[in-house]
This record gives C-alpha cells, sequence and structure tokens, in this order.
C-alpha cells in the first residue's frame, strides 16, 4: 500500500519538474439548441426549389453560333442545333400551326445544322486562307483580312466589295486582254478597291502612295462605262474627262489611256498648254470619247466653243490637291459646271436611282488629300466612297530617305560627288525655283555632267525634249522644279536628290514618289543644310 502512495508521490513530483503530463482536453458539450440543429428544407441547395432555377439555361454566345472555349465544338453545335429545334417548335405550338409535317421539322434541323457547320469559320484546323478560296465561299471575315492584308479601309456606305485578281472583275474580255497585254499581272491594292466603285459607278475619292498605279484604277471603269455607248459621231463631245495639274501628267495619262483604248476602239485627245490650240480643237472636231485635259486650256478650248461636255458624265480628277495648291480651283470649278448637272446624283442617299438613266460619277486621286479638297468634293462629288491604302501621304516603303547635313558652302560638292557615284544610274535633282533650276543645270553641264533642266517657264517643246531625254536615258540628271514632282512616271529613276528642300510636306511625299514605283526597289536621298 505504502508503495503504491510512494508511487503516486513520484509521479506528481514528475509532473511537477518535468510537466509531461497532458492538460486535459475541454470538451464543450453542445447546448441543447444546438444538439437539435438539422438542415431544414429550404436550406438544402443541391436541387432548387424555386422552379425558375430548376430550368437552368447554358448561355448561348452569339445567339447560339458562337463557342465557348474548352469545350467540344461538335457537343457545343449539337446542343445548340437541338435548342433552336426546341424553340422552334415551341414558338409554332404557340402560334397555333402544329398541322405542319413531321419531317418539316427534321429538315430545319438539318438546316441548321448545316448552318452551324458553315458558321464555323473561327475553327483554324479546317478554315484556309482567302486565297485558297472560290469567291463564293469567301465570309465576311476573310474579306476583313483581305482588306488588312492589302491595307485596304473605306469610308462610305454601301461599299462595293473590292476584286482579287482581275478575272474576278466585271471590265469585260477585252479590257481584260488589253490588262494582259500591258503585262499586269496583278491589280494592285488600289485597282482592287477602286474598279469595283468605278464600274457601279459610284463617286471616289483614292488615296494611295505615289507608283501605285492610280491612272489605271480610273482609267479601265472609265472604259468600261464608254464600251456600253454608242461611238461618238462628230463634235458632240466626249463622254469622259481627266483633270491633271500639269501637261506632262496629262500626256502620261494619255499614254496609260491609249494602252486600253486601242482595243475598244475607244479615241483619246489631249488638251493640254503650250501647244497649239487649233490642232487639238480640229481633233475634238473630229469626234474624240476621253479627252485628258489640264484645266485651264480646256476651259480655252469650251469657252470658244471648240470644246462641249453636255455628254460628259464621268469626270476624274487626277491629283486634285495639286490642281488647287497651283490656283486651278476656278478653273476646275468652271470647267464642272459646264456639264449638265441634271446628271449629278440626288443628295439623299436613300433616293432611288433611275436604271435608265446616266448620271455623273466624279473621281479624285491623289496620295495626299489636303482638307482644301474637301470643298471641291462636297460640291461636286455625292456620297463618295472614301479608298485608302495604307496611311495617306505616307511614302511608299521602297523608298530610302537620307538627310545630310552639310555646310551650304559644301553642298554643290556633295551632290557632285553623288552625281559621280551614280553611274549608268538616273536621278532628278529638285530645286524650288526656275532660276535655281537654271542655274545648276547650267553648273553641272559645265562640270561634264549629262545633265537637262525642266521648269514651267521654259516652251513646252523644251520641256518635252528634256523629259524624253530623261526618258530614253540621253542624259541621266534631270533638275527640276515641282512641275515634275507629281505624278510624272519615270521607270528606273534610282535616286531623287532634294537639293532645295520644299516646305510642304506633301510636295516632299510627292518628289520622293518619282522613284520607287510599281515595286521597283531604289533610293531616295535629300540634301539639307
Ligand atoms: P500613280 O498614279 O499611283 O503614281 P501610275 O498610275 O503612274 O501610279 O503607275 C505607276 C506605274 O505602274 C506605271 O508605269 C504603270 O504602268 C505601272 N502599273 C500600274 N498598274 C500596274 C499593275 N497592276 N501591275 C504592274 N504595273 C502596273
Ligand atoms: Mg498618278
Amino acid at each position: 500500500m505504502a508503495e503504491r502512495e510512494r508511487e503516486k508521490e513520484l509521479e506528481a513530483i514528475k509532473e511537477q519538474y518535468l510537466g509531461c503530463k497532458k492538460p486535459k482536453k475541454q470538451v464543450i458539450k453542445p447546448s441543447e439548441k444546438f444538439r437539435s440543429f438539422d438542415w431544414e428544407n429550404t436550406e438544402d441547395t443541391s436541387r432548387d426549389m424555386n422552379t425558375l432555377y430548376q430550368l437552368p439555361h447554358e448561355a448561348r454566345p452569339l445567339f447560339g453560333r458562337g463557342f465557348v472555349a474548352g469545350m467540344d465544338r461538335r457537343e457545343q453545335k449539337k446542343a445548340a442545333a437541338q435548342h433552336e429545334k426546341k424553340i422552334r417548335a415551341e414558338l409554332r405550338h404557340r402560334t397555333g400551326a402544329e398541322d405542319r409535317m413531321e419531317d418539316d421539322d427534321d429538315l430545319v434541323g438539318k438546316k441548321n445544322a448545316a448552318a452551324a457547320d458553315s458558321y464555323d469559320t473561327f475553327d483554324m484546323r479546317v478554315d484556309r486562307h482567302w486565297s485558297e478560296k472560290s469567291l463564293a465561299e469567301m465570309t465576311e471575315r476573310d474579306w476583313r483580312i483581305f482588306r488588312e492584308d492589302f491595307s485596304i479601309s473605306y469610308k462610305g456606305s454601301r461599299v462595293p466589295r473590292p476584286m482579287r485578281s482581275w478575272s474576278e472583275s466585271n471590265l469585260g474580255a477585252e479590257l481584260l486582254l488589253a490588262v494582259e497585254g500591258a503585262g499586269y499581272r496583278k491589280p494592285s491594292p488600289i485597282q482592287m478597291a477602286a474598279i469595283p466603285l468605278g464600274l457601279s459607278q459610284r463617286d471616289v475619292i483614292g488615296i494611295a502612295e505615289t507608283g501605285s498605279g492610280k491612272t489605271a484604277a480610273f482609267v479601265l471603269p472609265m472604259m468600261s462605262y464608254i464600251a456600253q455607248l454608242p461611238p461618238i459621231s462628230d463634235e458632240n463631245g466626249p463622254y469622259a474627262l481627266v483633270l491633271a495639274p500639269t501637261r506632262e501628267l496629262a500626256q502620261q495619262i494619255e499614254e496609260e489611256t491609249v494602252k486600253f483604248a486601242n482595243c475598244l476602239g475607244i479615241r483619246v485627245v489631249s488638251v493640254v498648254g503650250g501647244q497649239q490650240i487649233e490642232g487639238q480643237a480640229l481633233k475634238l472636231k473630229q469626234g474624240c470619247e476621253i479627252v485628258i485635259a489640264t484645266p485651264g486650256r480646256l476651259l480655252d478650248c469650251l469657252e470658244s466653243r471648240y470644246a462641249v461636255l453636255n455628254q460628259c458624265n464621268y469626270v476624274v480628277l487626277d491629283e486634285a490637291d495639286r490642281m488647287i495648291d497651283m490656283g486651278f480651283e476656278p478653273q476646275v470649278v468652271a470647267v464642272l459646271d459646264a456639264m449638265p448637272s441634271s446628271n449629278l446624283k440626288p443628295e439623299n442617299e436613300d433616293e432611288k436611282l433611275d436604271e435608265r438613266r446616266i448620271y455623273r460619277t466624279t473621281c479624285m486621286f491623289s496620295a495626299t488629300m489636303p482638307p482644301a479638297v474637301e470643298r471641291l468634293a462636297r460640291k461636286y462629288l455625292r456620297h463618295p466612297v472614301v479608298v485608302t491604302i495604307g496611311t495617306p501621304g505616307k511614302a511608299t516603303e521602297l523608298i530610302t530617305q537620307n538627310v545630310m547635313m552639310v555646310k551650304e558652302s559644301e553642298k554643290k560638292f556633295l551632290l557632285h560627288k553623288m552625281l559621280r557615284e551614280l553611274g549608268d544610274k538616273t536621278a532628278i535633282v529638285f530645286c524650288n525655283t526656275r532660276e535655281s533650276v537654271g542655274m545648276h543645270t547650267k553648273d553641272l553641264a559645265n562640270k561634264g555632267f549629262r545633265v537637262m533642266g525642266i521648269h514651267g517657264g521654259k516652251s513646252q517643246a523644251k520641256r518635252d525634249i528634256s523629259l524624253d531625254g530623261f526618258r530614253n536615258r540621253h542624259c541621266n540628271v534631270l533638275v527640276a522644279t515641282d512641275i515634275l514632282a507629281r505624278g510624272i512616271d519615270v521607270p528606273d529613276v534610282a535616286h531623287v536628290i532634294n537639293y532645295e528642300m520644299h516646305n510642304s510636306i506633301e510636295i516632299y511625299t510627292h518628289r520622293i514618289g518619282r522613284t520607287g514605283r510599281a515595286d521597283a526597289y531604289t533610293e531616295q536621298q535629300s540634301c539639307a543644310t
């Protein structure tokens, strides 16, 4: 007994010193209320008591045509088709049209499934690139990608689709043959966008970089329009008119037009200043379908009744902004006013057009479109579609632009050095005034360069000799004022040298655009001090 006492004592000492005994856990007894706790019926969330929540609906993205990521598409499609079938049946039931045939239902279901299949264009595994698709297979998304691929953007309503290739255009067999003859294998982006617009007689403002083939973009639909009309008999005037700011540009447009006109038997006359007016009057008298003109001389012809424009319902203003810059706006307005205004399309866009009537189509094309042109556009264009290729006013990426910082006194020597390095290649040197063109032409000729000069103060014959000489490579350096800055297309110009910088960025863009044309890779240099 004493032993047990002793053991207990030891245990107590051990406990006291070593503290090894665990404290007893406190157990709180549940209160009476807590013990009687049970889930109530209303707290059961496994199945909702509210009937509204007993029938959950799947979210139907894009009204049942879209998909939820990460779930089997086929299953989703099937469910969507089933859902639609159910809804249709319900609707029919409600409207009391149950007596329709049962397999009608199946047909609708199948149709829906097919529709769901064709809608599934977002599935990259089955979708092909637009270039592999036929025209009928093109979806809205393909067209969007197509426009992005070529940087085509539109502003305007009811825009017809662009054409993807020449064969898909509605130009007609003869014109297509002529296009092939000209060696144009693929249409350029501005042609893809503007030709369908021109063919549907829409007014267009086309903005695309220099050398991108704007001329053909307005000439081809114009031809197609004229081809539908009877030939002009005598002095009844042209069916179509192209206005350009400079004589050289007008002549160049004439050359491009003649390429396509011959196959259709369309006659083209250019009416530009600097040549005998009588000769031009005679050609107009003999009858022609297209007139290409500078505004001043055309106005002279209209005033002296050599030309009439009462049948002319297709007008193109090429480099429209330049014409306004040069102060030709009154002449342009006078020419446009000489046309029958009764043929302008109605102001109200929603008004229905009379299909048997001919309406006037007016287009403007340039690489830059400053706000000053808008005044003219508002007055003479009806609901125009503005087509922009790339960023307006941006020079083409084919051009490398260099700035060279030199002292005024060293500028000349740098120019000489650059021109000596040309070899067989050609260069255009831009100056701001006629005087400095004259001076530098002489100076460079004295230094032994094969050089010619061109500016507005020279006679037309001399201007022609200079430009032709440069085109035919009799000379390889052309010193010019801004009359050459716009639209002039000389193949393979290697360098454009802005010997005297112009203070307008638009002129600069056009100047350097004389190189890097139709996909040639060339270089542009600017000289600044
Ligand atoms: P822009 O008026 O846009 O400055 P142009 O109409 O003068 O350009 O055309 C520049 C050059 O490109 C011309 O020599 C023209 O013959 C050529 N060209 C135009 N369209 C095409 C095409 N689809 N394929 C190949 N060359 C073309
Ligand atoms: Mg042009």
